[in-house]
């Protein structure tokens, strides 16, 4: 089980509040409309495995800090996609200041650092802040990516 406290997501098509798990099977539905809700969770260096390394579909990872201007420009861009993507992909929000090991892992010198990752490890980057008729192509094409890979292990 775990120690993560879940959050409150309202249903964009019902509207219903449910309590969405940090980290779980499989991605979270809605309890009534039972369409996939968007998942939105923040990570850090000691959740970081559970959230995102074990998560089994893409995560969508944004490493971000208080103090940078372009990743407070991207931060709303990446929200609005992982709604429009529910059920296919998860966004994880590393403030790198406070996961000095996570920074570390993924070299994280020039952020906003964006990464898809597949079951830990990273199918894309993108260095730097872009508009959404950027990102959104760049995610699509990174969990075309992640759903091949997936496919050609063996189960
Ligand atoms: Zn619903």
């Amino acid at each position: 089980m775990s120690t993560i406290p879940p959050t409150i997501v309202v249903c964009p098509n019902c509207g219903r509040k449910n309590r969405v798990p940090a980290a779980a099977h499989g991605t979270p539905r809605c309890s009534n409309c039972h369409r996939p809700l968007p998942w939105i969770v923040e990570g850090n260096d000691t959740t970081f495995a559970e959230v995102a390394d074990q998560a089994t579909i893409p995560v969508l990872v944004d490493l971000w800090a208080p103090w940078c201007g372009p990743c407070r420009s991207v931060s709303p861009v990446l929200e609005s996609l992982a709604r429009e993507f529910a059920g296919r992909v998860k966004l994880v929000k590393v403030n790198v200041d406070e996961s000095p090991a996570i920074a570390q892992r993924f070299q994280a010198r020039g952020i906003p650092l964006l990464l898809v990752l597949s079951g830990g490890a990273a199918v894309s980057e993108h260095v730097g802040a872009a508009p959404e008729q950027v990102l959104r192509p760049w995610l699509e094409k990174a969990l075309e990516v992640a759903s091949t890979r997936r496919a050609a292990q063996p189960s």
